[in-house]
This record gives structure tokens, C-alpha cells and sequence, in this order.
């Protein structure tokens, strides 16, 4: 088949759009997604100015997701004194697989020029991943772990750089499986924390006077301008480009549901094309009034305190992070 856009050859034909596309216009559609989920979150605030630069720092794991939106990011704004890019790399301590992730988050952005932070588990938690899945001190999947740790390293490293924004690499398969997996769990706050951590929600209450709406200061604001992009069009993407993208999957991966719900939205996806859209259209109308109507419940129930041990935000004295470093120290 031809280029719809060219009639030149075409490289992939995206079944949701109908479109046929060469090399050249493929890789500028995802150029322009990204974009406009740029603009359309607002992520560059009217009064950015080159004296006074926004910093973004994007999480880098090597993978072609932040791969691919590290490259577009940094084409954008290459030129544009506004915007700070700063990559920042987690190692899990999963010998092998991390290793090889963080030589290619280092070729890239030596490549491109780009500050580049690497933060351990070993250096911040005295853990390494491959001792967790073996002692196992909460008979829990290895991503269970993982993720509270990654996520309380990203959110205090934004900060600690400076961050007007943290960006990840979600694509739009990543994003319709947890909308989809939060439905079928009926988890509705699940939902609502969607929209909260969504910038349009950022910037809605940040002008909000009322202060139990207040996102807080010490929350560096998410956003995730992948999302509208499939995952095979990032891995298209990633190889077309000749990024340097980690290809094989963490040894440790268990996420039995999620695997799943992926073959689910295989299927639905091919035999109803846009059905991705179509969720995360919905998805997001839904989070805002769920988002809406828990704001109103939790008003005046501020049981939110500070962890006793490390000063994150927690409704327990001691947050989960620090819970889960006792039984694994302890084991
Ligand atoms: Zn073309
Ligand atoms: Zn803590």
C-alpha cells in the first residue's frame, strides 16, 4: 500500500485511523501526538520564560517508550530556552537486564546532550531487586515491590532536581490496560487518582482557592504526552529512528492479571479498531467526576500525616515504603 499523505511506500497502516503511512510521515504523526498532548495538558506555562526555565524531568528506563520520548522531547525543545530536559534513570538492582538498560539510557543521552541522573536501590535502600524475589518477605509479585520503591525514588528525585514536571514514558496500551483493570476491579478512587494526578487537574486546583483541594507542594506535577500513541507505533517508532532501546523484558515481570487484560484488549482491538481510544476518551471524563465527587467526601478528613520514619506523606505512621524496607531488611 502507498502513503496516503505521499504515496510513497508505506511502513504501517494504523487499522483505528484508517491511514497508510511511509517511513517519513509515520514518524512525523507521532512527532505531532506528542506535541499536541503537550499543548493540550498545557504543560508549558504562560509565564515560562528563558530566564526563568521550566525543568522536566523525564524517567528514563531505557525502554522504548522513555526512549522514544526522551528523542521527541528533546527535538521540541532543542531550541526552545523554556524547557530544561533532565533524564533520570532507576537501577533496580536486577543484574543483566538493568545493566544493559542503563547503557542505552547512556548512549542516548550522551547522544542527545542531555543531564543524566542514575539513582540505585543499593545506594538508597540497601536493596537489590534479584535479593528481593528471592526472600520474598510478603509472599508478593516482584512488581509489587518495585513500584512502590520506584515510584517514592521518581517523586523524590523530581524534587530534588527541581522538577516543574515528571514525565513518564506511558504508551497508550500501558494506559488503557490500568483504565481497564481499575473498571473490572471496581476500584472507583483507583479512577479518581487518575484525574489527580493528571496536570489538567494539577493546574485546575493549583488555582483553586479552596486549600483541601490543594495538590500540595510537595507534589511535583505528572504527565504522560505517550499516551495517545499505540505501543507497537513506539516500537516502530524506536527502530525506524535507530534509538538505542533496551528490547528484552525484566526477568522478574508477573503481572499475571495484566497479561491478561492485554490479550483481552488484543482481541477487542482487532476486532473493533479504536477500541484504546475509545476507553481512555471515556477513562478520563469518568476520573473527573470521580476525581470531583471524592474531593467533596474526603473535605474536612485530612488523615493524610507525615511517615514517622522518612517524612513521606502517608495516612499510617509508617508509610509503605518503609514498611516493606523492615520485612525485606528483616528477612
Ligand atoms: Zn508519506
Ligand atoms: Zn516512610
Amino acid at each position: 500500500m502507498d502513503c496516503d499523505k505521499c504515496g510513497r511506500e508505506s511502513v504501517m497502516h494504523a487499522a483505528y485511523s484508517g491511514l497508510h503511512l511511509c517511513e517519513e510521515h509515520f514518524l512525523a504523526s507521532v512527532d505531532k501526538r506528542v506535541r499536541r498532548r503537550v499543548r493540550e495538558d498545557g504543560l508549558v506555562p504562560d509565564d515560562a520564560t528563558p530566564e526563568d526555565p521550566q525543568t522536566w524531568v523525564v524517567g528514563l528506563s531505557g525502554g522504548k517508550d522513555s526512549v522514544v520520548l526522551t528523542d521527541v522531547l528533546h527535538r521540541t525543545f532543542e531550541k526552545d530556552p523554556r524547557i530544561e530536559l533532565v533524564a533520570l534513570t532507576i537501577h533496580e538492582g536486577i543484574e543483566g537486564y538493568r545493566d544493559e538498560s542503563v547503557d542505552a539510557c547512556v548512549e542516548l543521552t550522551d547522544e542527545l546532550g542531555l543531564r543524566h541522573e542514575l539513582v540505585t536501590y543499593e545506594e538508597e535502600f540497601d536493596v537489590r531487586m534479584d535479593d528481593v524475589v528471592e526472600s520474598d518477605p510478603e509472599n508478593m509479585a516482584a512488581c509489587a515491590y518495585c513500584g512502590v520503591f520506584r515510584r517514592d525514588l521518581l517523586s523524590r528525585y523530581a524534587e530534588e532536581l527541581g522538577a516543574d514536571k515528571l514525565l513518564t514514558g506511558h504508551n497508550l496500551d500501558d494506559e488503557a490496560e490500568t483504565a481497564l483493570m481499575n473498571f473490572l476491579e471496581g476500584d472507583v478512587a483507583q479512577i479518581a487518582k487518575h484525574f489527580d494526578a493528571s496536570l489538567g487537574a494539577f493546574d485546575e486546583r493549583a488555582s483553586d482557592d479552596d486549600p483541601t483541594r490543594e495538590t500540595g507542594d510537595h507534589f511535583v506535577p505528572r504527565a504522560k504526552p505517550l499516551r495517545d500513541v499505540p505501543e507497537k507505533e513506539v516500537a516502530l517508532y524506536a527502530h525506524l529512528a535507530d534509538l538505542p532501546a533496551q528490547i528484552t523484558e525484566c526477568p522478574h515481570a508477573s503481572e499475571a492479571y495484566r497479561g491478561e487484560i492485554q490479550e483481552l484488549l488484543y482481541q477487542l482491538e482487532e476486532n473493533h479498531p479504536g477500541t484504546r481510544h475509545s476507553i481512555m476518551a471515556g477513562y478520563e471524563e469518568l476520573a473527573a467526576l470521580a476525581a470531583e465527587e471524592f474531593g467533596a467526601r474526603e473535605e474536612g478528613s485530612t488523615d493524610l500525616g507525615e511517615c514517622e520514619r522518612c517524612g513521606s506523606s502517608t495516612t499510617r505512621d509508617v508509610c509503605r515504603k518503609c514498611s516493606l524496607l523492615d520485612s525485606i531488611h528483616a528477612a
